[in-house]
């Protein structure tokens, strides 16, 4: 729905595009748009399972974009964890579910991280996919968990909560997912923690340890309620049921050239530039008129910091026609952060947000950009009020010279760096992070932390960083720590 992309005639040669040597397929309704290559059955499965699921949280959101891929390889290639039969990935323009598996569970709960995804803040990974496994089963219990967790035990509640138990589980990630279900399908199917959920998962948003947020929400301690799920074993449950008419799929051809293109936005969204990279340079040699690889192209340059390399390419992906949300996007902020004029930015994220309504990110930076033009504010205001310098004791990194207490409202991701937005002192500040790994976060306990890019839900935030004012990042300065309240 998103791509409108006249491709009249076929110019690359059949497999000529990694990635891209089966036939594709384009399978929608309303609510979704399903690409694969994996036949028309298995799509069709694939699309309507989604419908159903979306009938039991009578949902409505822009439609996700969904792959079913036919191999091994490819999935790989596409997904984010090996073991997995599907993923969920949402980026501030797009949300997408990767499936390689279209049984009814699977795809049951990468739809429920989406739904999740689109109505709450961040959510520890253990309640994530407590909450997906739990609405996969539509509110049964599940004997594969459960007799998982009768022969090999529950795991440490410290290692089951921590942020690698998802990906490791101690060796085991089937354990961490059966425990993960077992403990929210009781707070969901237990009249005494049902009606307080949504206070506890607020807590648990607000970056609160879990152990914080239960005690918080429900007055007693969180080990005592993983007692009491071990000895309840998924009894209760509760019946959710599929509703109403659901619309049929329309199936359609995909040539060769939009599956490419496709596959190759999905790769820039999961950071696998190099990927990227090889199809769209394949696509701008094939066809140099076609807006996609010279917005790709600029996608690229952008994330590795070459902004009047991205300048240019993204100027000519839109004088080309392009109709991709980001490029407009994207375009405006480096027309902005070179300094341009006001109003051409306002005009390329307006059609950005007219292109993609549900954009974020671009309605946020829109509201911005036209506030500043009402306000006229001279140049150069935010660099000159440079926050009065104080650095607790505690914090002994002697590579920060300037301190800023906040409110985290969004995170840019710009390839390797990233670029925080924080409102301070009746102002907003942009700050650089050059190596976000190697930025040391305080305070956040047993928190999981993660920068997700986009808008963030607001949290309070203390930055240590260098003043140094980067015209280019459009940002006061580099981000030496992070701690959080
Ligand atoms: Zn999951």
């Amino acid at each position: 729905m998103r791509r409108v992309l006249s491709i009249a005639t076929l110019l690359l040669a059949p497999a000529a595009l990694p990635g891209v040597a089966a036939q594709w397929l384009r399978i929608s309704t309303p609510n979704f748009e399903l690409l694969t290559d994996a036949g028309e059955n298995k799509g069709r499965t694939a699309i309507v399972k989604l419908e159903e699921i979306r009938s039991v949280f009578d949902f409505s959101a822009p439609a996700p974009r969904v792959f079913v891929f036919a191999s091994e390889a490819d999935r790989k290639r596409f997904d984010l964890h090996e073991f997995r039969p599907g993923s969920f990935l949402g980026t501030p323009e797009r949300s997408y579910i990767l499936l390689r598996d279209v049984s009814e569970r699977i795809v049951y709960h990468e739809y429920t991280h989406f739904v999740f995804a689109r109505t709450h803040g961040a959510l520890p990974a253990w309640f994530a996919e407590g909450v997906a496994e739990f609405y996969s089963a539509l509110g049964q219990a599940i004997p594969g968990h459960l007799a998982r967790l009768a022969s090999g035990g529950w795991l440490p509640v410290e290692e089951w909560l921590s942020k690698e138990a998802a990906w490791i589980g101690g060796g085991d990630p089937a354990r961490f997912y059966a425990q993960s279900w077992a403990f929210v399908h009781m707070l969901y199917t237990s009249r005494t923690y049902r009606d307080r959920l949504p206070g506890f998962m607020k807590r648990l948003e607000e970056g609160a340890p879990a152990a914080q947020a239960f005690a918080d929400a429900f007055g007693k301690p969180l080990v005592d309620a993983v007692d009491e799920a071990r000895a309840l074993a998924g009894r209760n449950s509760i019946a959710m049921a599929i509703k109403g008419k659901r619309p049929d799929p329309q199936v359609a051809a995909l040539d060769k050239t939009p599956a490419a293109i496709a596959l190759a936005d999905l790769s820039l969204d999961l950071n696998q530039y190099g990927h990227a990279f090889e199809i769209y340079t394949k696509l701008s040699g094939d066809r140099p008129d076609d807006p996609a690889a010279a917005a790709g192209l600029g996608a690229l340059a952008l994330r590795r910091g070459d902004y009047p390399e991205a300048r240019r390419l993204l100027r000519r992906a839109i004088e080309l026609g392009s109709r991709e949300a980001r490029t407009h996007y994207e375009y405006a902020m480096l027309v902005r952060e070179s300094g341009g004029e006001p109003a051409a930015v306002i005009e390329s994220l307006q059609r950005a947000v007219a292109l993609a309504p549900d954009f974020a990110d671009a309605k946020y930076l829109l509201g911005r950009a036209e506030l500043d033009l009402k306000q006229k504010p001279e140049g150069g205001e935010v660099r000159k009020s440079k926050p009065a310098v104080t650095i607790p004791k505690s914090w002994n990194n002697p590579e920060g010279d300037s301190r800023l207490d906040g409110v985290l409202e969004h995170v840019d991701c710009l390839g390797t760096q990233a670029r925080l937005r924080v409102a301070a002192n009746g102002r907003r500040y942009s700050l650089a992070v050059r190596e976000p790994g190697k930025i040391p976060i305080r305070n956040t306990g047993a928190v999981t932390f993660e920068f997700g890019c986009g808008p963030q839900k607001p949290r309070r935030i203390e930055i240590e960083y260098v003043a140094k004012a980067d015209p280019a990042m459009g940002t006061i300065g580099d981000v030496t720590a992070l701690g959080f309240r």
